[in-house]
């Protein structure tokens, strides 16, 4: 990542003194952290994707490895021990091979865990899986092979959670109780009837698996989630992460439905070791950030100087949808740290 936290300044280190040193506990088990190298890109990413994808954008394309991730946990967190969840950086220019074995050697090395970026139709479990220190999947949408422009975004576009999560990912996964984090496809997001379907269908005919939704469903915006947690919070196995989520309407949501017991704690660094924040207007995501970028609301004329990172905002939502619903240490404890310890224990205490 170019310009790591150059951006750092007092007035971040009062935010976390004055708002999180003391709200967030001693350990904090960050379950969703990107970490990857530039060489591990087979072709460019072209400039429409640059556009449109945060991580396509070229202050952060160049990598995110773990000695940058320690920088940024001591740098953003100081005083706490902060650790992570690791996976490789899931796009279609990635090496896939090198993305996951970077993953695993960093794991080995620094007794920690990761998840495998399989292809849509992985058809064999790799090798000495659970040795490579995984434990559990993190597929995305984006890799499926589907007749479209090169430069179109699959996110958006009418893919099923089954044309990227195979037969043998999901068999595997129920087999040994997984994590399966799951970025869901499609527009309507949680408000396609298709997705809570689909999602439905795994927790039952797997329900072994640990599904964790990834950002919550990508619901950054409070109609993504008023309705639709409703559909899925029955589901034992289901949980969510908090990355880049900065709406404390979500989290209250979220909290409210699934309890503190089955939301994770999660950053989506590298990008959210920059500055800006997730907004929610007319019902629609935009990210607004402190420079000007191709995918972000901004200004190259205002002075945005007071911003601070998208992670120190993903907390404070955080922080006050537990305030607001009279939640405890215990349950900040649970949030941050405690929930993904659980599940990682729980999987490696199998094997
Ligand atoms: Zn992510």
């Amino acid at each position: 990542m170019k310009n790591l936290l150059k951006d750092f300044s007092e007035e971040d280190l009062k935010i976390f003194k004055g708002e999180f040193n003391d709200f967030l506990p001693e350990k904090i088990m960050d379950f969703h952290v990107h970490l990857w190298k530039r060489d591990f890109l087979d072709k460019e990413v072209s400039e429409e994707r640059q556009r449109v994808n945060p991580f396509a954008d070229p202050d952060i394309i160049d990598g995110f490895s773990f000695e940058e991730f320690k920088v940024v946990a001591e740098r953003l967190f100081p005083g706490k021990k902060y650790k992570g969840l690791f996976f490789g950086l899931p796009a279609k220019e990635v090496n896939l091979a090198k993305a996951n074995r970077y993953i695993s050697d960093i794991c080995k090395e620094n007794n920690c865990y990761g998840l495998y970026i399989p292809e849509p139709d992985l058809k064999e479990i790799p090798e000495s899986f659970f040795e490579n220190r995984f434990v559990g999947f993190k597929p995305y949408p984006d890799l499926v092979g589907y007749n479209t422009p090169e430069d179109f975004s699959k996110l958006d576009i009418d893919v099923s959670i089954f044309d990227f999560v195979s037969k043998k990912v999901l068999e595997f996964s129920n087999e040994y109780g997984l994590i399966l984090l799951l970025h869901i496809p499609r527009k309507g997001r949680l408000n396609d009837r298709r997705n809570i379907e689909e999602i439905r269908s795994i927790a039952k005919s797997y329900p072994d698996i640990k599904i964790v939704l990834a950002h919550a469903g990508r619901s950054y915006c409070y109609s993504d989630i008023k309705e639709s947690i409703g559909y899925l919070k029955d589901i034992e196995n289901l949980y969510v992460d908090t990355a880049m989520i900065n709406s404390f309407s979500v989290n209250k949501v979220l909290l409210e439905e699934l309890g503190p017991e089955r939301v994770l704690y999660g950053s989506d660094l590298a990008v959210a070791a920059l500055k800006g924040k997730n907004i929610d207007i007319n019902n629609k995501h935009y990210f607004v950030t402190s420079t000007p970028r191709p995918w972000s609301l901004s200004s190259d004329v205002m002075n945005l100087d007071s911003f601070t990172y998208f992670i120190y905002e993903i907390i404070r939502a955080i922080r006050i949808a537990v305030k607001s619903l009279g939640m405890g240490r215990e349950d900040i404890r649970n949030i941050f740290y405690l929930n993904t310890r659980k599940l990682i224990k729980n999987i490696t205490n199998n094997h």
